[in-house]
């Protein structure tokens, strides 16, 4: 049980003493007949049952209860004393009825509706309002009551709260007028139907009225069952049974107004499992389904615990939010659960790379300055792609001061540099491969000029041109550099290149997009090419231009087991390879570019140095 506060406790108390005090003191004992006892009764049994069925409004289920319109009904019609006599009995059957409740909150209940009664009645009487029967010209009475009945209950229950929550007066008054006003519109129409009912046929307007509104009940009970279900169902993710990406983003706009409201601190993570696809290739899809379930039953128990609220964010990347709780914490958190998934045995996780369960995360915390959740939520995104970049399995705090790439999408200005960087240790063994390699890269440059790309397939273009042969890492130094014809084994193994260069690009997701140049470069047009023999427009159309540029550079390059071609021979090649081994629409602008570069395209020699030189 909650302690009060000493503050509540007393106001508790006085105000129970004094509804207490006034009740009986304008309960004068009056010999009432049978027939008035028998209405006492009725009226008060009428309120226990519909107490007990009451309507429950959506969204909130804040429930409408009849006893409101019972009391004013009787009020109108019976005067003070009835009145308080129902509620007297009706206070007494309540509490034996329902004993799970604190004798407290049905003594201040009682003390309560005994304040409201009195003055509601004091102020129809004042307004000139009779009681006893239905009367148009009581409309004014009758609302003027009624508000009275609203405000002191709105004053007394808003009180309490202030006292018992802390809140601010603003926000509970608010609060409680925007929650109870159209159910105390209600209230009114329906205790004047009572009053209308019970002027023409007493008992069997009781009852009527009693019927309709337990009736009325039970569909508003299913309708909210309903209504619950819906936007559970609504909210969550189907195969997790998380919260899904709509009402995390929707919870989370309200966590952080509030966290900002109240200057506490509220920390944020995006999640994503490390190589996933790769467990999908390996179990497939239904094991796949399987992992992300029992993944996420660990990541619910887990923030739970804690308070925390997690979602699915889609695919296999789950989020996060954690309220008062700083980017430290919220780091330690993540490592420890990180540790547990790595520590976790799941059905497979021994065909992944680190052969265990892992994930990388990022964190962002929110600060006073936090413009938006698309703010935070791209912070983080961003440390969880440089937890990816660092090799995975790890947890990373976005840090303002450091230079994240955009996230997943290509940067050609920084991808270049790592690429190249990269290029030049992996393909250090073999000289040839970077040359051509930043040869084509330059080709790339100059053609995609020429062409009609995007500004997105042109950086594409020029990075998947740098980067195209990276699978030659793989191939042994002899088979790169023998003089002379391979064999047959030789120039398969050589074929795969592409294969092993696809997956050299595959671990890094930021290289995503430059997957089909690297793996598709050597497919014709023709469809003879490999690895999978594609043929046409089904091979991406970067791969078919990169495919002139790199077969150009080939044939005008010294190869080891290849003649060199001039300029004017290669351009003579690509003629009578367009349709066949290359797309024709990019042989005839592409020898437009090389005689651009070279008037007489035939000094091959020095141009082949010079362009080897940029
Ligand atoms: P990384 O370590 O870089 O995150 O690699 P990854 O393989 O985890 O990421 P990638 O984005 O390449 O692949 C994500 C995979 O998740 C691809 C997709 O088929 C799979 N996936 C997404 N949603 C579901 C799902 O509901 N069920 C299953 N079984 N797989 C899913
Ligand atoms: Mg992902
Ligand atoms: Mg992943």
């Amino acid at each position: 049980m909650r302690i009060l506060k000493t503050s509540t406790t007393t106001y508790l108390f006085l105000v129970s003493t004094i509804g207490i005090i006034i009740s009986f003191a304008f309960n004068t004992f009056p010999q009432h007949s049978l027939s008035e006892w028998l209405t006492i009764f009725a009226l008060a049994g009428s309120i226990l049952l519909l107490n007990h069925y009451p309507i429950l409004l959506p969204p909130k289920g804040n429930s409408l209860s009849m006893d409101s319109s019972i009391f004013l009904a009787c009020l109108f019609l019976f005067g003070l004393n009835i009145t308080l006599y129902v509620l007297l009995i009706n206070a007494i059957l309540f509490s034996f009825t329902q004993r799970n409740i604190i004798w407290w909150k049905h003594v201040f209940n009682f003390a309560i509706y005994s304040l409201m009664i009195i003055l509601a009645y004091y102020a129809f009487i004042f307004t000139g309002g009779k009681t006893g029967g239905i009367h148009i010209q009581n409309i004014i009475p009758y609302l003027i009551s009624l508000s009275t009945y609203f405000v002191i209950n709105v004053i007394l229950i808003g009180i309490y709260f202030i006292l018992a929550a802390s809140e601010s007066l603003m926000d509970v008054l608010k609060g409680i007028i925007k929650e109870t006003i159209a159910t105390y519109i209600s209230t009114l129409m329906l205790s004047l139907v009572l009053v209308i009912l019970m002027n023409a046929e007493k008992t069997l307007g009781l009852f009527l009225f009693t019927c309709i509104s337990f009736l009325l009940s039970l569909a508003f009970k299913q309708h909210f069952h309903l209504f619950k279900e819906i936007s559970e169902k609504a909210n969550k993710d189907f195969l997790t049974g998380l919260n899904n990406h709509g009402y995390f983003k929707e919870l989370l706009e309200k966590e952080v107004a509030a966290a900002k409201d109240s200057e506490r601190p509220l920390s944020l993570v995006l999640l994503d499992i490390d190589d996933f696809k790769k467990y999908n290739d390996l179990y497939g899809h239904i094991q796949g389904d399987h992992l992300l379930q029992e993944f996420g039953a660990l990541l619910k128990s887990e923030a739970e615990r804690k308070n925390f609220t997690v979602a699915r964010y889609g695919g296999e990347e789950f989020s996060i939010f954690m309220p008062n709780t700083n980017r430290k914490t919220a780091y330690s958190f993540m490592n420890e659960l990180r540790k547990k998934a790595n520590n976790t045995y799941y059905k497979g996780v021994e065909g992944l790379p680190y052969g265990c369960m892992s994930f990388s995360a990022g964190i962002a915390e929110c600060e006073k300055e936090t413009y938006s959740i698309s703010e935070l939520l791209n912070k983080a995104d961003q440390a969880m792609y440089a937890a990816k970049d660092q090799g995975k399995n790890l947890v990373q705090i976005y840090n303002e001061h450091s230079e994240y790439t955009v996230g997943r999408s290509l940067s050609l200005e920084k991808g270049l540099d790592e690429a190249e960087q990269q290029l030049k240790i992996f393909l250090s063994k073999d000289v040839y491969t970077y040359r051509h390699s930043k040869r084509v890269y330059q080709y790339a440059v100059d053609f995609s000029r020429m062409l009609n790309l995007s500004e997105h397939e042109r950086k594409t273009l020029i990075l998947g041109a740098l980067i195209h042969d990276i699978g030659k890492i793989e191939i042994p130094r002899d088979i790169l550099n023998k003089k002379g014809k391979l064999e047959p084994h030789e120039w398969e193994m050589m074929k795969k290149h592409v294969t092993w260069g696809k997956e050299i690009i595959s671990t890094n997701k930021k290289l995503e997009e430059l997957i089909p140049l690297v793996e598709l470069h050597h497919e014709r047009y023709d469809g003879n090419g490999y690895p999978y023999g594609l043929k046409g427009k089904s091979i991406p159309k970067l791969a078919r231009i990169l495919c002139v540029i790199d077969s150009f550079d080939a044939m005008t390059t010294e190869r080891p087991y290849q003649k060199t071609k001039t300029f004017k021979e290669a351009i003579v090649e690509l003629r009578a390879c367009a349709g066949k081994q290359f797309d024709p629409q990019f042989v005839g602008p592409f020898i437009t570019m090389i005689k651009q570069l070279d008037n007489t395209c035939e000094e091959s020699e020095e141009k082949v140095l010079s362009y080897a030189n940029k």
